[in-house]
C-alpha cells in the first residue's frame, strides 16, 4: 500500500503548480506522473509504478538516484552548515571544488565563478565577455551565435540562442547578435565535408568583415542538445576555435549539457583539444542532485577585471546561493565517483554497444536519423525519410512516443519530433538494452510500423 493519495496530490498539483515548458491547459487534462522516490536509474511514482529515468531527470543525473556516497557527502555537510554567502566570504567545499574543477577542465581555465543553473552560468559568461572588451577600451557590441543554439531561458541566454519557438515571444527584449550556421549534415543538401566547409567559410567571412565589432563566439561544443542532438562533424570545432583565435575574439563553450562525461569524454571540448576562454558548467556538476553551476575563465579574462576599487572594474554579479555548500559537497562526491568508477571510459565503452542496440531503431520506416555521441541520443522521426518529409509539428509525434514510453516503463521528454534518450551514465548494459527495447517498441507502436 502506498502512503500517498494520488488523486489528492494530482488535484493539488494541478491547482497550485505552473509547470515549466508545459502547456497547462493540456497538462491539467492528463494524469501526471508524481514521483515519490528514486532507486538506481529508476524513479518510482506515488502509486508504486517504476520507470527508467531515460532522460537522466532532464540530462542531469550521472550515477543514478540515492547514491550512497553523494547522500553521505550532503548529510556530512549538513552537519556543518547548509549555506553561507560567497559574496566577499569563502566556504570550505566551494574552495575544494574550484580546485578540482580547474584540474579537470581544459588547460587555461583557472578561475571558477559559481551560480545555480546553466542559464545563469551562460548569463555570467556573456557579461564577463562583454565587460572584458570594455575594460580593454574596446566597445565591441556583438556576440556570434549559431543557428538553432540553445543556452537557457534567461534573457541573455535566449538572446544567444537560435531556436525561433523560444525567441518569438521575447524578440523585442533581446540584444542583437550575429548568427553563423551550425553544421547539420542531415539537413544540408550535400556531403558532410561540404557542410563543414560551408559553415567554416561563413564564419570566416563574418570574422574577416566584422571581427573588430565581435565579442566572442558562443556555442555548444560537439552536440547541440535542445536543437535535437545535432552532432558536429569531426574537425569543425577545432577549426572554428582556430578562427576565433586567429581573429582575436573570445570562445565561450557551453558544456552545460555535454559536460561531465556525457559525450564519452569528461568535456566535449576534449574531442578536438579545444581550450575556450570561458566555459559554462551545470546539470551534471552536482551529479544531478542540487542546483549548482559554474563559469570558468582564463587568467586573461580574470585579470582584466583587476584594478583600484574606484576604477569600477569589479564584476558586479552574484546570487544569494552562489557557491552553496550542499551543492559543492555533492559535486565533490560526484567527481570522486567519476574517478573511482573510471566512469568516462565506461561511458565511451558502453556507448559503442549502445550504437549496436540502436541499430534496429534506425531501421524503422519513420526514423529519419539516429544521432548519438556517447550517452546523448536523438532519434528524428519523419513522415517519409526518403523524401525528407517531416511530420507536422502539431501532430506531436515526439510527445506521443514519450507517452508510450511511459506506459512501457520509461520516462522521457522529446524535442519536437526528436525522441531524446539520455540515460544516466551509470546505466548497465542490461539496463541500456531494456531501455532501447522500450524506445524501439514505443516508436514502432506510435508510428504504426
Ligand atoms: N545550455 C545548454 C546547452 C542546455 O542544454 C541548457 C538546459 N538544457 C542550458 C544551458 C540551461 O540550463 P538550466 O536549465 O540549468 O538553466
Amino acid at each position: 500500500m502506498s502512503d500517498y493519495n494520488y488523486a489528492e496530490l494530482a488535484a493539488k498539483d494541478k491547482q497550485y503548480i505552473w509547470h515549466p515548458f508545459t502547456q497547462m491547459r493540456d497538462y491539467v487534462l492528463a494524469e501526471p506522473v508524481i514521483i515519490a522516490r528514486g532507486e538506481g536509474i529508476k524513479l518510482i511514482d506515488v502509486n508504486g509504478a517504476e520507470y527508467y529515468d531515460g532522460i537522466s531527470s532532464l540530462w542531469v543525473n550521472i550515477h543514478g538516484h540515492r547514491v550512497k556516497e553523494i547522500d553521505e557527502a550532503i548529510r556530512a555537510q549538513l552537519e556543518q552548515v547548509g549555506h553561507s554567502t560567497l559574496l566577499g566570504h569563502a566556504n570550505v567545499p566551494s574552495i575544494l571544488l574550484a580546485e578540482k574543477l580547474v584540474e579537470v577542465t581544459p588547460e587555461g581555465l583557472s578561475k571558477v565563478f559559481y551560480s545555480d543553473s546553466g542559464s545563469e552560468a551562460v548569463e555570467i559568461a556573456l557579461k564577463m565577455a562583454y565587460q572584458y572588451w570594455r575594460l580593454q577600451g574596446e566597445e565591441r557590441q556583438y556576440f556570434l551565435k549559431m543557428t538553432e543554439a540553445y543556452h537557457g531561458d534567461t534573457i541573455g541566454a535566449v538572446s544567444a540562442g537560435g531556436i525561433e519557438l523560444f525567441h518569438a515571444a521575447y524578440r523585442d527584449l533581446l540584444f542583437p547578435t550575429i548568427t553563423v550556421p551550425y553544421p547539420h549534415p542531415f539537413r544540408f543538401k550535400g556531403r558532410p565535408e561540404e557542410c563543414v566547409a560551408h559553415c567554416l567559410q561563413e564564419l570566416d567571412n563574418v570574422l574577416e568583415a566584422r571581427a573588430a565589432e565581435i565579442i566572442g563566439l558562443i556555442l555548444e561544443p560537439i552536440v547541440q542538445g535542445a536543437a535535437g542532438m545535432i552532432i558536429m562533424p569531426p574537425g569543425f570545432l577545432r577549426e572554428a576555435a582556430r578562427l576565433c583565435r586567429e581573429h582575436g575574439i573570445l570562445l565561450l563553450t557551453d558544456e552545460v549539457a555535454t559536460g561531465f562525461g556525457r559525450t564519452g569524454k569528461m568535456f566535449a571540448c576534449e574531442h578536438e583539444d579545444v581550450r575556450p576562454d570561458l566555459m559554462m558548467l551545470a546539470k551534471g556538476l552536482s551529479g544531478g542532485y542540487l542546483p549548482l553551476a559554474a563559469t570558468l575563465a582564463t587568467d586573461r579574462v580574470y585579470e582584466a577585471f583587476l584594478g583600484d576599487y574606484a576604477a569600477q572594474k569589479t564584476f558586479f554579479h552574484g546570487h544569494s546561493y552562489t557557491g552553496n555548500q550542499l551543492g559543492c559537497a555533492a559535486a565533490l562526491a560526484n567527481l570522486e565517483l567519476f574517478k573511482k568508477n573510471d566512469l568516462v571510459n565506461q561511458v565511451a565503452r558502453k556507448a559503442a554497444l549502445l550504437t549496436g542496440w540502436l541499430a534496429p531503431v534506425n531501421e524503422l520506416p519513420h526514423v529519419g536519423e539516429v544521432r548519438q555521441k556517447g550517452f546523448m541520443v536523438g532519434i528524428e522521426l519523419m513522415k517519409d525519410p526518403a523524401k525528407m518529409l517531416d511530420y507536422v509539428w502539431a501532430e506531436r509525434l515526439g510527445a506521443k512516443v514519450s507517452h508510450r514510453c511511459r506506459e512501457l516503463g520509461m520516462l522521457s521528454r522529446p524535442l519536437g519530433n526528436v525522441v531524446v534518450f539520455m540515460p544516466p551514465l551509470v546505466s548497465t548494459e542490461t539496463e541500456l538494452r531494456a531501455m532501447t527495447a522500450i524506445l524501439e517498441q514505443a516508436i514502432s507502436d506510435v508510428t504504426g510500423s
